[in-house]
């Protein structure tokens, strides 16, 4: 026969009435052609032909393990599938029983199965659902194989038999399991994570959602699911949304770089209870046979947002008064500029703020007083201010008002006055403590820049201003000053000579004359230390010029500190050459005085220095001590207490306006007249003062100096006096320790020129 014919025929033979239905629908052609095959096998065997080598060549080239067994279960046939499958050499299981190759489990139904073909006799009968076996089983090495098989009962020579065909399912059971577990982590995944997930088809209707929908949205799955996307947002942000979400859905993920398309996108959602939130979207869209869906993850970003403006708030905002800093003032004035490019017309102000008095406030009533004017005066910055206005805070007392468009200078002036005006009135200290109740008065000094006349920069605009806030405190503070080319040299030159007084200290340009003190008698019994300053082009500039500079810029108390370390150390060499008894008297500025921690330092110097506190003798002014007298009195008594033997000396007295039931209980050693009474000393009215003096210590039993001694006269008039000691040109002018190092060597050796008064 030939197998060409013989697959033709029945082939031909295959009536559509005849496919079995119940079988592997996408088998059921092919196991019928089997069948058939069998059949015509069996056919060609019982008309007597010879088996043909067709069949097996046939047979072999199926891949599913074809197996004819008796109904008693011996293996009549089978084909290379079946033998490569199950792990033996072709016909070595020819003959045997076929259960063998079952697990004891399964042996009892085939068994069963068998047997039942067998009673049909080998009837025609088409494989039915009930026909399909799924079992284990075992290859020769052991292993373990899925299978399933086919059964039909065919006539074998004539005899029924049953026909299995076993396909191996182990492959596609590992591919399913795999994908099943797949499927399970994802939807483990996709279910234990917090943030939605949404799946939308073409027309933008949620397909899937899964339970994170309820976290984010508070909606249930149910619903969502079927509901247009649009229902998680407000309409007017869906709308503006929209056509972008589309962008999404078409554009595949490796292509939206390109395009211009973000990873993620924040938009505001629609939520079910706690109306809108701010959300962060990210797209994956995929194609399945039903063809393209979007998949989105949307993620609540409330938190998130908060901590980004507590965080931005606290990098850009000041603690205390809680204005704008530095770094945003930068930032703002820099928008501010590219508004002013972009619109010609446009103008603004920059306004730097430096209150007057803060300095004395903070020293004199504690740091938390100061804190809590600075923070009124936030507040009171913000009253002035229009919506469109800002105030920052640079750092201590230092304040900038920038005006976000104004149609003229005039406008800015306005806003200046108002700020004078409102941060001038009085405050009263709120908070608990010893101040409480307080009445605190500061005035402020203004400096304003337009921009973009006098600001077409940042630092344009901020370095304009602050000369500006200069000029008003040079010009007597607690004003406001307009920027202008003009002024700027001024105030250019005063920065300068600020900047090269400080320097000083270091550089060698600082010195200190000594101008002998001495008693009635003649003898040196101290000297006073006189700063002095050669700048760098070689000219000496007075104190009376520099002292006052410092005073404003607190220079002074760096300086202070400079001479007094100098003059204590320069009195000790003076001491180690044998003139021990010689005091040194150093002048200390009223802001210096007022200084909150001016007593440890200045223990703290007189120390380190050595000098015996008993030969250092502090100069004060009048105005400095009689402008809070009660803490003047404590501060020395701590002095003292610390630097037993210090002194204390008014300067200039009779210039200010002593009270005496204060003077009395100062606890300060003597009175310096000042140089104006000694100069004058020819008017009547001047030695009447200087008499009354000299009688006022006397009686408090205070010492007194007289300063400017310049002629015999003057000598004579204050040594007859019985006035304590003396100092002046007459003696010697301030010079180098050197010099009056000299003076009391001659003293020492009986030589001074200066002749002891005769008294009476
Ligand atoms: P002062 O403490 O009253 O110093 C006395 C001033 O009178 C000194 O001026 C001195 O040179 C000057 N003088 C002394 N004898 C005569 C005289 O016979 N005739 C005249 N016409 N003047 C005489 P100087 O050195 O220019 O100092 C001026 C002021 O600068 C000082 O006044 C003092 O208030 C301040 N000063 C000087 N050195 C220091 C310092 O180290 N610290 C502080 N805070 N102030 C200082
Ligand atoms: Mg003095
Ligand atoms: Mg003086």
């Amino acid at each position: 026969m030939e197998q060409g014919v013989e697959v033709q025929s029945i082939l031909k033979s295959l009536e559509p009435e005849d496919a079995v239905s119940e079988a592997r629908p996408d088998d059921s052609i092919f196991t019928q052609l089997l069948e058939r095959i069998v059949q015509g096998y069996s056919l060609s065997i019982e008309s007597g032909a010879e088996e043909s080598d067709s069949l097996e060549i046939l047979l072999d080239g199926v891949s599913d393990s074809v197996l004819i067994v008796s109904p008693s279960g011996s293996i009549l046939n089978a084909n290379q599938s079946f033998y490569r499958t199950f792990g033996y050499e072709r016909e070595t299981l020819i003959g045997s029983e076929v259960f063998a190759l079952l697990p004891p489990s399964h042996q009892d139904i085939f068994r069963q199965k068998f047997a039942d073909f067998g009673r049909r006799e080998g009837q025609r009968h088409s494989a039915s659902s009930d026909d399909i076996l799924a079992f284990r089983g075992v290859r020769r090495d052991g292993t373990i194989l899925t299978l399933d098989c086919l059964l039909s009962g065919v006539q074998c020579r004539g005899k029924p038999a049953v026909l299995m065909l076993i396909r191996d399912l182990s492959f596609d059971h590992a591919l399913f399991e795999q994908l099943k577990e797949t499927k399970d982590h994802y939807v483990a995944l996709s279910e234990t994570i917090t943030e939605a997930i949404f799946r939308l088809d073409e027309d933008f209707t949620i397909i899937f959602a899964n339970s994170g929908v309820k976290n984010t949205f508070g909606f249930e799955r149910g619903e969502v699911v079927g509901k247009p996307f649009g229902i998680l947002f407000p309409p007017e942000v869906f709308s503006q949304h929209e056509a972008e979400f589309k962008k999404y859905f078409f554009v595949d993920d490796a292509d939206r770089l390109a395009l211009g398309l973000k990873r993620t996108l924040e938009v505001l959602g629609a939520t079910k209870n706690r109306g809108v939130a701010p959300m962060e979207m990210s797209f994956g869209n995929s194609k399945d046979y039903k063809g393209r869906t979007l998949t989105c993850v949307i993620r609540d970003i409330t938190q998130r947002k908060t901590l980004e403006r507590k965080l931005r708030h606290l990098a850009y905002h000041d603690k205390l008064t809680g204005l704008g800093n530095r770094d945003l003032f930068n930032e703002d004035i820099k928008s501010l500029l590219g508004r002013a490019r972009d619109d010609p017309g446009w103008r603004g102000a920059v306004l730097f703020l430096d209150l007057d008095g803060f300095k004395r406030v903070n020293d004199t009533l504690g740091h938390s007083a100061g804190d809590e004017l600075l923070i009124e005066t936030g507040r009171r910055l913000r009253v002035c201010l229009r919506d469109r206005d800002s105030a920052y805070r640079f750092g201590g007392d230092e304040f900038v008002v920038v005006l976000g468009g104004i149609k003229e200078t005039q406008d800015a002036s306005l806003v200046a006055e108002r700020i004078l005006s409102t941060v001038g009135i009085p405050y009263i200290l709120r908070s608990k403590g010893k101040n409480a109740g307080s009445k605190v008065n500061v005035g402020v000094s203004i400096g304003v820049a337009v921009i973009p006349e006098y600001g077409s920069s940042l630092e344009e605009a901020t370095r304009n201003a602050d000369i500006a806030m200069y000029c008003s405190k040079e010009a007597g503070k607690n004003r406001y000053t307009l920027y202008d080319p003009i002024i700027t040299a001024k105030a250019t030159e005063h920065w300068k000579t600020e900047q090269e007084l400080a320097a000083a200290m270091t550089s060698g340009g600082l010195s200190l004359a000594y101008q002998p003190i001495v008693g009635p008698d003649g003898r040196v019994r101290g000297m006073e230390a006189l700063l002095r300053w050669r700048r760098t082009d070689g000219r000496m500039v007075p104190p009376s010029e520099f002292i006052p500079l410092a005073e404003a810029n607190g220079t002074v108390i760096a300086l202070g500190e400079w001479a007094l370390r100098k003059a204590c150390y320069d009195t000790r060499k003076l001491h180690a050459r044998g003139y021990s008894d010689v005091f040194v008297s150093v002048n200390l500025s009223g802001r210096h005085f007022d200084q909150a921690n001016l007593v440890p330092t200045l223990a703290d110097i007189v120390r380190r220095s050595g000098l015996p506190p008993g030969s250092l003798c502090i100069e004060v002014t009048e105005t400095a001590v009689m402008k809070n007298t009660q803490d003047a009195i404590e501060r020395i008594k701590e002095i003292k207490r610390l630097l037993p033997g210090i002194r204390f000396m008014i300067d200039d007295f009779g210039t200010g306006y002593s009270s005496l039931a204060y003077l009395s209980r100062l606890p300060v050693d003597a009175l310096k007249i000042d140089i104006s009474f000694v100069t004058q000393l020819a008017e009547p009215q001047n030695q009447k003062i200087v008499n009354a003096i000299l009688n006022l210590a006397r009686n408090l039993q205070l010492d007194t100096i007289a300063e400017g001694i310049e002629t015999r006269e003057e000598w004579q008039y204050f040594a007859r006096r019985k006035c304590g000691a003396m100092q002046g040109y007459y003696i010697l002018r301030p010079s180098t320790l050197g010099k009056v190092a000299a003076l009391i060597e001659r003293q020492a050796r009986g030589k001074s020129t200066l002749q002891p008064t005769p008294s009476g």
